[in-house]
């Protein structure tokens, strides 16, 4: 559920006429919902309540802005970050330095320091190297790094291939079967303290089969970790649980999705932690785009060449992905019609024989379900500039991101002296 919603023939975000923020803005421009942000968060929290009281650590690379993270920092979200910079970003939003995980296979040398002198919470040990890297800086800096161990349970997501994290050609994690040799020998560095184990074994997906089946393993692991003296007190689930695109598809809601996390982890006696990204943020944001031109070429459907492109909404040309696509002030009418953007590349298709509004030049139109994964994979390809970001609440909105101008990319670029 959402609260982007025709109302009077008006697509409005909550109480706000979505042309009222093209006129103030400009196109394009991400537009994200706070109540929608809240309410999934709420949703999915007491989706979760009966495992007690998991920590949940919103993935923020899924949505990095500082407002909506300091929406979620409000709902007590903490946060699962990748990066130094998403950690400067959670801190920067109000997140507790406890409250923050840090995951990814390339964390560098810097990035683990910072992550120590800020105190994080929790590091995710994507390989047995990075754990002694993590251990000698620990060391020197006289402190203990919290860590869990991201296992790869070598299983199949059934998600695209590209965000498909556990299968075992996959780069993440240490090999399940390897996992408890390594977290006994990591767990005897002075500078680490071992915890737990974390897995996450894809995005947008669409069944939870396969996370059972990871959570299985999991406990496998713990208990034979236990059983070879090995204290596990944490385990991350990671995140994953996927969303509609379009309108009618049936996903696995979280209600389910934590009857199930409930099944698999019965008796575990840990403290859970959960990163969720896109089902919190993704059906609460939408890019609000300007039909530049319709074009025919041949006999078939016409192009709708939009003001959005795939340097500002890269999944459908990433992914093949699907968003739905509505006309802000639908007429009734419907078309069918090729969905394009301004870049020269074919690549920047959106849609090819979409069936949708009726739509002409000067027309407003929403890509649905674009708070996740949207804004944060920008690019500024064909010299075009980084796109703005609106947030609403309620009756008002707010600028949470500026449109950052081809000249002010232009501006950091230089051409040294001796080519003049
Ligand atoms: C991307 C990612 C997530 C979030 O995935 P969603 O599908 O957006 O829920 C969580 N944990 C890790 C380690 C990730 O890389």
């Amino acid at each position: 559920m959402d609260h982007f919603e025709l109302r009077g023939g008006v697509m409005h975000a909550e109480d706000v006429p979505l042309p009222d923020i093209a006129e103030a803005v400009g196109t394009p421009v991400y537009v994200y919902s706070r109540a929608t942000l809240t309410r999934h968060a709420r949703v999915f929290r007491e989706a979760l309540a009966p495992l007690g009281t998991p920590h949940i650590a919103f993935a923020v690379k899924s949505n990095p802005n500082l407002a909506v993270l300091r929406v979620l920092a409000k709902e007590g979200y903490g946060a699962d970050v990748v990066s130094g910079g998403e950690l400067d970003r959670a801190l920067a939003a109000g997140m507790k330095p406890e409250d923050i995980v840090f995951s990814g296979v390339g964390k560098t040398h810097a990035e683990l320091v910072h992550g120590l002198e800020s105190g994080i919470g929790q590091f995710n040990v994507e390989s047995e190297e990075e754990g002694y890297e993590l251990a000698a800086i620990a060391e020197r800096l006289g402190k203990t790094a919290d860590c869990a161990l991201r296992i790869n349970p070598d299983v199949d997501a059934r998600t695209h291939a590209k965000i498909s994290t556990g299968k075992r050609e996959n780069k993440f994690g240490v090999p399940i079967d390897r996992a408890a040799e390594i977290y006994a020998r990591l767990g005897a560095e002075n500078g680490l303290h071992m915890r737990g184990v974390a897995v996450h074994i894809g995005s947008q997906l669409g069944e939870l089969e396969p996370m059972e089946e990871a959570f299985g393993k999991v406990g496998a692991l713990v208990r034979e970790l236990r059983d070879a003296g090995c204290s596990v007190t944490h385990v991350d689930l990671g995140g994953g649980l996927g969303v509609p695109y379009k309108a009618d598809d049936a996903f696995p809601s979280p209600v389910e999705y934590g009857a199930m996390v409930a099944r698999a982890t019965k008796g575990w006696d840990v403290q859970l932690t959960f990163e969720p990204g896109r089902v919190i943020a993704g059906n609460a944001g939408v890019l609000l785009t300007r039909v530049v031109r319709t074009k025919r070429s041949g006999n078939g459907p016409p192009f709708v060449i939009v003001d959005a492109a795939m340097n500002d909404l890269a999944r459908p040309a990433m992914y093949g992905a699907w968003h739905d696509f509505d006309a802000v002030s639908p007429s009734g009418d419907r078309m069918t019609a090729h969905i394009v953007g301004p870049i020269c590349e074919t690549g920047d298709t959106f849609a090819m024989d979409r069936e949708c509004d009726a739509l002409s030049s000067g027309d407003l139109a929403v890509f649905r379900t674009a708070g996740a994964y949207g804004a944060t994979m920008a690019s500024s390809y064909n010299s075009r500039g980084f796109v703005a970001e609106v947030l609403v609440d309620g009756d008002r909105f707010a600028v949470v991101a500026d449109r950052i101008a081809p000249s002010a990319i232009m501006d950091a670029e230089r051409v040294p002296e001796w080519l003049d």
